[in-house]
């Protein structure tokens, strides 16, 4: 039997590249094929009917054909273009982190409804809150488990007993928390708070709704970000690019 030459799906823009002088590759996670490209012909032309369902960020409802080497976009249809996200700068920025960190952890072709869901689920959060910090860390905190590196933040590494409500350390190449006797302060440890701690189970196993309702001061979630930064440098073994934009479009 034939594969069909065109099918519908709905997908999330993650990334954009321009190839030639009028056409784009798209980077694409879709519901069920997972992450995946398609050209979108013709899209830098001004009279281009696609270039706005098309952005970035955005979620829509494409028909797409299928391609010697890539697919090739047909139809493009906007069901959200995350206009929220777009009109605020530091909002902005944290979408493409979002983009950008759910396309460094996937492989092309490699489907997972879950992360399909979380990403639209955190760039909807996004879109509604007030900062970004904490749907952010909800993202990569969900997304770590998805991806088989789920950090734990409830045993010791070493004497496996449950930490204590103290100072304990977090190690960035093992991902999980050692008990201040089996770990020792240096450069292979982050100290993490007791309140980190807790925000971050929460986050690790609460489903959207639940997490939404967290409310933690600036301070912490700062703590929150940097741990789990070291974590995901260590993890993808390089700096995720946005994270200096992120720097940039924080408050002082
Ligand atoms: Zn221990």
């Amino acid at each position: 039997m034939r594969p069909e030459k065109v099918y519908r799906t709905q997908a999330i823009v993650l990334r954009h590249s321009r190839l030639g002088e009028a056409d784009k590759v798209l980077t694409l996670y879709t519901p069920y094929l997972g992450k995946t490209r398609a050209i979108a012909k013709g899209i830098l032309k001004p009279a281009s009917r696609k270039a706005g369902h098309l952005e970035v960020l955005s979620h829509s409802a494409l028909l797409i054909a299928r391609g010697k080497n890539l697919d090739i976009v047909t139809q493009a249809q906007t069901i959200d273009s995350f206009s929220l996200i777009r009109d605020d700068l530091g909002k902005t920025f944290a979408g493409f982190y979002a983009s950008e960190i759910v396309d460094r952890f996937t492989e092309d072709g490699v489907s997972s409804y879950r992360i399909y869901c979380l990403l639209l689920d955190t760039l909807r959060w996004i879109s509604d809150a007030e900062e970004s910090s904490i749907p952010l860390r909800y993202l990569e905190l969900h997304l770590l488990e998805i991806s088989g590196y789920r950090p734990e933040l409830s045993l010791c590494l070493r004497c496996r007993q449950p930490l204590k409500e103290s100072t304990n350390l977090f190690s960035p190449a093992l991902g999980g928390v050692f008990c201040p006797e089996c770990g020792e302060e240096g450069t292979y440890y982050v100290r993490i708070s007791v309140n980190a701690l807790k925000s971050m189970r929460f986050l690790q196993r609460s489903g959207v709704e639940d997490a939404r309702r967290l409310n933690v001061r600036d301070a912490l979630m700062n703590e929150i970000e940097s741990i789990l930064r070291r974590y995901i440098t260590t993890v993808l073994e390089r700096e995720v690019h946005s994270t200096a934009f992120l720097e940039l479009a924080r408050k002082p």
